[in-house]
């Protein structure tokens, strides 16, 4: 009988995980909120760096163990799709676990539940792909070749707005290629990780494949990073925390890969399908009450349709239905963080006092009791000097801004920062291949936003970080390329000349 459920974790203590088991851990332990009533549901250890150590040193042995090590391509695939299957049979009690420790809703947690499944056995179909390459030298009687090998010891850090669906962006491609990883969660949401954990067990991974340990960004997280027998690091956060750690990958030469935040621009022409379009900017910013790095927080729209589309914002932002996010009904739910609430909340005065233009929104929902719920909010008149336009706010928060011809608009949207995603719509094809050419951003959505699949890499550009997800791309991240030549010529050779091409 499983004890990763809300119920049954309800006011313990979460574990950590090492070597195929669950142990307390001897770090101070502190307390995890449900954001739907601002109460504390459980408690979360904050990890030694004797305990992240042995995590670390357990992934080693796993590396170093036949049984991992000498596992058949083949064999690490069936055991990735077993997994995907566990994780399907359970997808209820990890969504239901998500949103508890993060307060978005359950449809979006269920759905991104699943996507971690389908990824799962798209990377488990992948394990015995992974190829090298036979490189013609200009050398007779010499065979140079490549080959693809596992990294090591992969530390994971991530982030609370969707635990499992951004451990897996690393876990199973790294896991396909033959890596072993120590995770720690995020101090806010850690549950559904030691849930996965459990899973990884049942499916039968050797131990020391995967490992968790709770805690603090600062401590734990710190520990795990700046370890020396760590072989590379795959973050996702914000960037002031991507940062601090690609400093402390320095320090020991160590990779990694950094999925940070977004200041995304979703932009109208004047030609776009407007129905569509203003769904489209919904969706960008307020599914998922703007908790995604893809967020289209910047709405820049063409003058001549200008009064019409924030209309038509406003309009359909009345419409959204606030209320708990285990409602089915409910299409807003509150906000993971007491202090995100706060800090949407000198957004928004910093915008009014600022010069931007309240449209809907602006405060708490009233009548939700101690929740942690804001309202959608709309500002117009925004221009890029703005707080809101060049800082992301993780909320509910739309920024609409105005652009006069396409100049104007590739620069509007090209000025920031950031360089994660944008969102173009339109019906004219010329404009969007041009568009798509010259906008600074890791993915662009025409007609689309918000719509990532596992089979195709994801990143950003710019302070949105580097490496990529998703993809072959991503067994590209978790391995490293050996170049092997023979020399089959049978010829003792000068010793003096290097066998260069002349
Ligand atoms: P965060 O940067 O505060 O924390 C992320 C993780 O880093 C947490 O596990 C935290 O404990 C850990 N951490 C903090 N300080 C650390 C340190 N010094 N050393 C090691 N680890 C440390 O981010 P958050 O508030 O949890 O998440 C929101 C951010 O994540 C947003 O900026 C969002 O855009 C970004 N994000 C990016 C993507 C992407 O794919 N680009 C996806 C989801 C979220």
């Amino acid at each position: 009988m499983t004890q990763f459920t809300p119920e049954a974790l309800e006011n313990t203590c979460l574990p950590i995980f090492i070597d195929n088991e669950f142990v307390a851990s001897e770090g101070k332990p502190f307390a995890s909120y449900d954001p739907a009533t601002g109460q504390q549901w459980s408690e979360i250890a904050d990890a030694t760096s004797e305990e992240v150590d042995r995590a670390v040193r357990s992934s080693r042995r796993a590396m170093e163990n036949p049984a991992w090590r000498n596992m058949s391509q083949s064999d690490r695939g069936a055991l990735l799709y077993k997994l995907s299957e566990l994780v399907q049979r359970d997808t209820d009690r990890l969504s239901r676990l998500e949103t508890r420790d993060n307060g978005k809703l359950l449809k979006e947690m269920t759905a991104l539940t699943q996507a971690v499944a389908t990824g799962m056995r798209y990377f488990a179909g992948m394990a015995d792909k992974i190829e090298g390459t036979t490189i013609p030298v200009n050398k007779p009687d010499m065979l140079n070749f490549t080959l693809r090998e596992p990294i090591g010891v992969i530390a994971a850090i991530v982030p609370w707005n969707s635990p499992l669906l951004l451990l897996n962006r690393a876990f199973s491609p790294a896991i396909a290629a033959g890596n072993a990883m120590v995770v720690k969660p995020s101090e806010h949401a850690s549950a559904s990780l030691l849930a996965f954990a459990e899973l990884v067990a049942e499916a039968g991974f050797p131990a020391g494949v995967f490992n968790v340990v709770t805690g603090h960004g600062q401590s734990v997280g710190d520990a795990l990073v700046r370890h020396p027998d760590v072989d590379k690091i795959d973050f996702t956060g914000g960037p002031e925390t991507g940062r601090i750690i690609a400093g402390s990958a320095a320090a020991n030469l160590t990779p990694s890969i950094l999925e940070l935040g977004g200041k995304s621009p979703n932009i109208i022409c004047a030609d776009a399908d407007l129905d569509r379009a203003v769904t489209g900017v919904i969706s960008g910013i307020f599914a998922a009450g703007g908790q995604t790095c893809v967020a289209g927080s910047r709405c820049l729209v063409h003058d001549s349709i200008y009064d019409e589309v924030i209309d038509r914002l406003v309009a359909r932002t009345a419409e959204i239905r606030i209320g708990a996010p285990d409602d089915d009904a409910t299409q807003l739910g509150p906000l993971a963080l007491w202090s995100q609430v706060e800090k949407v909340g000198r957004f928004v005065e910093g915008a009014k006092t600022g010069g931007a233009e309240l449209l809907a929104g602006g405060d708490r929902v009233p009548g939700m009791g101690d929740g942690w719920y804001v309202q959608p909010t709309i500002f117009g008149n925004v221009t890029n000097e703005m707080d809101i336009a060049r800082n992301e706010i993780f909320g509910p928060v739309l920024g609409v801004m105005r652009y006069s011809d396409d100049e104007d608009m590739i620069a509007k949207a090209n000025d920031t920062r950031y360089g994660l995603a944008a969102g173009l719509w339109t019906n004219d094809m010329e404009r969007a291949m041009r568009f798509m050419g010259r906008i600074n951003a890791g993915m662009v959505w025409v007609n689309t936003y918000r719509s990532p699949s596992v089979m195709a890499p994801s990143g950003g550009y710019k302070d949105s970080g580097y490496g990529k997800h998703n993809g072959f791309a991503a067994i590209n991240e978790f391995t490293r390329i050996k170049t092997v030549v023979i020399d089959y010529s049978g010829k003792t050779h000068d010793p003096f000349v290097m066998r260069v091409q002349k």
